[in-house]
């Protein structure tokens, strides 16, 4: 719609008008010089069962204004930790939920002194992270009661993650009505794999009954740091063969061919595949009713021991962090050897199988925490791979979380470090979504 305003009049009694296009969203849009449209701050959201991640992005940028953390929403000792540059905020209060969580969060963030807006007018848009998309989304959608409406219906698949999301959606619309928003899917970005990668061998009804299959998770940070190689490398996606190992406290490898992904190695949940900081990755089934029986467990208990106490933490029995195993491994402990011994075995197969499903190899790339970080795991994976065409530098291996071609001139295969952006991209497909409103 074309709202005309009459500003003033001239001497020959001619309106002055200016005019604007109004939408629902009027107030948070902009326009640059051009009348080109484009949203300035975007919110972003992650939402977990008792915790929420947020950053506020300025678009036009891509700076980072702030970024907090609210942890153990509805439990006793709740938190909400804000940074910006040269301040950092720390609340202790009650939160009795996400709305009222999120609700203290926007709070914060305008507030005088620690906030970095002076209204919430002033947040363009929200992009919320989603983890489970189930078949309905191959990329991010604007949020409607449909959208919803599939998040839910995917919660059977990511019970504590998407029930969350939903929260943090129904909080964020409740608390500002007018403000656009989208969701963006970790899975989305693996929908392009073909059925031969994402089918289970089980019955074939419970696939159409369920939707039990391969789904992938990591979407964001796989799709993000692939077309981030190829710029570096000055190639078109099209043209390559990649492994992406995003390797944090979860973790996940993904074979993208052309752009697309081909396999990964996450499944219907973030159970499956790698061994992780406290998840166990890929194992024999039978090994939950064999536990279950021994141990005189629920299904759910051996399930979440799974999830929650067994990776890198089961294995060594002192961390699920990579610094704290590393050091012990260093110092003679066995068992944090064997543990990062097994992890690392892991992810060397996983490379193995994906260089063969994709009969071919063009690039590397470590991200997340302990790929980003860790330079001793990255040359471990790296050891005895030049069948393949892979060979590390072991100088410019040293490097940390930065952007960095880690291969020796002669490798077949490009290595590299590549820092994800996850939060980014969400901001990124927020924008893109909302300019097209
Ligand atoms: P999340 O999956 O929670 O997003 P991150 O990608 O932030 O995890 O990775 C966190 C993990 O990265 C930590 O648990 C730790 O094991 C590992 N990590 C971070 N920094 C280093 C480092 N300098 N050396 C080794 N491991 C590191």
């Amino acid at each position: 719609m074309i709202v005309y305003k009459v500003e003033g009049w001239t001497k020959g009694n001619l309106p002055v008008v200016l005019f604007a296009i109004k939408t629902e969203y009027s107030k948070q849009k902009y326009y640059d010089s051009n009348k080109r449209r484009f949203e300035v701050k975007v919110l972003v959201i992650n939402c977990g069962s008792s915790s929420l991640k947020y950053r506020i992005l300025d678009m036009r940028t891509e700076e980072l204004l702030v970024k907090g953390l609210v942890e153990r929403i509805a439990l006793p000792g709740s938190v909400i930790i804000q940074e910006k540059q040269g301040d950092r905020t720390e609340l202790d209060l009650p939160l009795q939920d996400h709305k009222d969580a999120i609700s203290h969060v926007l709070g914060l963030l305008t507030d005088e002194v620690h906030g970095v807006l002076k209204s919430l007018d002033e947040i363009s848009a929200v992009g919320h992270r989603i983890v489970h998309g189930g078949e309905h989304y191959s990329e991010a959608a604007y949020v409607t009661d449909e959208v919803i409406e599939a998040i839910e219906q995917c919660k059977d698949m990511a019970p504590l993650h998407n029930h969350a999301h939903v929260l943090g959606i129904r909080a964020c619309r409740d608390l500002m009505p007018n403000t656009p928003m989208v969701c963006v899917f970790d899975t989305a970005f693996h929908q392009t794999m073909p059925p031969e990668s994402y089918l289970y061998a089980i019955p074939y009804e419970f696939y159409e009954k369920y939707k039990i299959r391969r789904y992938g998770f990591h979407g964001t940070s796989h799709g993000y740091v692939s077309k981030r190689a190829a710029e570096i490398l000055g190639k078109d996606l099209k043209d390559l063969k990649m492994i992406t190992c995003h390797l944090g406290n979860g973790a996940s490898l993904a074979a993208i061919k052309g752009g697309k992904c081909f396999d990964t190695s996450m499944g219907l949940t973030p159970l499956d595949g790698l061994v992780m900081g406290t998840r166990s990755g890929v194992l024999d089934p039978a090994i939950l009713t064999f536990l279950a029986e021994k141990e005189n467990m629920s299904a759910e208990q051996v399930l979440n021991m799974l999830n929650k106490k067994s990776g890198i933490l089961g294995l060594s029995g002192i961390s699920s962090d990579f610094r704290d195993v590393e050091a012990a491994a260093k110092e003679g402990n066995e068992r944090a050897h064997q543990a990062l011994d097994v992890y690392v075995h892991r992810v060397k197969a996983y490379i193995g199988s994906y260089a063969a499903e994709m009969n071919g190899l063009d690039v590397l790339v470590f991200t997340a925490g302990v790929g980003e970080n860790d330079r001793w795991i990255r040359s471990r994976i790296c050891e005895n791979m030049d069948f393949l065409g892979i060979e590390l530098d072991p100088e410019k291996n040293q490097v940390q979380g930065e952007e960095a071609i880690i291969s020796t001139e002669a490798s077949r295969v490009k290595i590299m470090v590549l820092p994800t952006h996850e939060e980014l991209v969400i901001a990124r497909s927020t924008k893109e979504i909302v300019e097209k409103l």
